[in-house]
């Protein structure tokens, strides 16, 4: 790492599978770290035990290795209690939590009435107010106290990277509940206490956590931790305007990877997202990161458009050297059949279909079995090349007197049984004489 680059980290919760909406924080802050010869941290936020797996880890981990986005370090914040207890304990001693005991029903109802009465929702501090006697009383009820972070009632400022200044009202915010009743710390002071001792200099994640930073930024002075420099990027929503998280199903990277999206689309699609400049498909990892600029995130809603991302993915595919197509397949492909058909594919994968068109069996659609059959009896003769289709479809043409589609659509679907394709003249060749007469006569071959 260089000296006094930005160190970052992506902090997913392993409570469901990643998607476009968080790996987009994966995304920006890699490449942010590359850009600057910086470091990446990956930590695992599974504070909420009742809803992390181990599979999710796992598949948060295979899906940022699928990207290609390797982590400097790795931290999980269920080995970290140590330091929350230290961190809690500090507040305590300097008079920054106290314990409350409403239940969630009651906090309700009294929002309800505040809101009723014209108020801000925000929390009326009654625990800070209890006499002992009084929390004796509750406690004896059977109740436990949650814990909430006093909020220090002024402005907080900053300049956010993406939404320039910032200036909240500290008491339009309700004091964050740092501890949960039944005695687990929760996100807003465990993230707050990894920032801080792990030194992450810049906090880059979605802007869904804007309303966190305040209270955070509180929480860091309160620790006695320098406060990183903060960049809320905008959300991600489906080109119609409409959020993301409805199609989340359809919108994870098992989902895309499964369309046959490349990894490469997704981080050159990510990394421009959001900014007024063209969306680009970045051929390797380097070259996202030469493209890449913080700078130019802007706050206007990020649409997806899924039928850019297909194209983007196509546009990788078609640029892939034979060896580089094999090695992501974990086989050898034919480099005269990939030179013929890469510029027709639209997944990778899509490469075995035409594998098989050339090297297996396959049931011919006879569209028109006169005009295809005597086709076959004016097929040159081996070697077969780049000119033996004109020199034998103008030989059809003369004997047959077809022309144009009529001429071409009947052979393309004997020989390959597909409408669409690559080249014929570059496909004939492949698929060899005696297969091709076979087929134009009707049989599989
Ligand atoms: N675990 C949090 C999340 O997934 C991390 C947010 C953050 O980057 O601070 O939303």
């Amino acid at each position: 790492m260089v000296p006094g680059a930005p160190y970052v980290r992506f902090a997913p919760s392993p409570t469901g599978e990643l998607h476009l909406g968080n790996i987009k924080a994966a995304v920006i802050n890699w490449l942010f770290a590359q850009a600057h010869g910086g470091h990446f941290l990956l930590r695992i936020d599974d504070t909420d035990t009742e809803r992390s797996t181990q599979a999710f880890e796992d598949a948060i981990l295979r899906d940022l290795r699928w990207l290609g986005l390797d982590w400097d370090s790795f931290a999980r914040q269920s080995e970290r209690t140590a330091s929350y207890e230290a961190a809690i304990q500090q507040l305590q001693d300097s008079g920054r939590l106290y314990a409350c005991y409403e239940t969630p029903e009651e906090l309700n109802r009294k929002r309800g009435l505040q809101r009723a009465a014209g108020r801000p929702p925000v929390y009326d501090r009654t625990g800070l107010r209890l006499t002992d006697a009084e929390r004796a009383a509750l406690e004896a009820e059977g109740r436990r106290p949650h814990w909430r972070f006093l909020l220090d009632r002024k402005r907080v400022r900053w300049d956010d990277l993406v939404r320039g200044p910032q200036d909240v009202d500290a008491a339009s915010l309700s004091d964050p509940v740092l501890i949960r009743a039944d005695g687990r710390p929760l996100y807003t002071i465990t993230s707050v206490v990894d920032d801080g001792e792990t030194g992450i200099s810049h906090v880059i994640r979605g802007e869904d956590h804007v309303a966190n930073t305040a209270a955070q930024i509180q929480l860091f002075e309160a620790l006695g931790h320098p406060v990183p420099i903060f960049g809320h990027f905008a959300l991600i929503v489906e080109n119609d305007g409409s959020p993301l998280s409805k199609r989340e199903g359809s919108r994870t990277v098992q989902a895309l990877r499964e369309q046959g999206i490349e990894p490469l689309a997704l981080v050159s699609l990510l990394s421009r997202l959001g900014t007024a400049q063209p969306v680009e498909a970045f051929a390797d990892h380097a070259a996202a990161v030469a493209g890449f600029d913080l700078s130019t995130f802007g706050r206007a809603a990020a649409r997806f458009d899924e039928r850019e991302l297909a194209k983007l993915s196509a546009t990788l595919v078609h640029g892939l050297e034979v060896s580089q197509a094999s090695a992501r397949l974990g086989e050898e492909i034919d480099p005269a059949l990939w030179e013929v058909v890469r510029g027709n594919l639209e997944r990778l994968e899509d490469v075995r279909d035409w594998q098989a068109v050339v090297n297996q069996p396959l049931e011919p659609v006879l569209e028109n079995p006169d005009l295809t059959a005597r086709a076959a009896d004016l097929l040159p003769t081996e070697p077969l090349d780049g000119e033996s289709w004109g020199t034998w479809t103008k030989a059809v043409r003369a004997e047959t007197g077809a022309k144009g589609r009529d001429l071409f659509r009947p052979l393309r679907l004997a020989l390959t049984a597909r409408e669409h394709g690559p080249e014929m003249k570059a496909l004939l060749p492949l698929i060899g004489r005696e297969r091709a007469a076979r087929r134009l006569r009707g049989e599989t071959a």
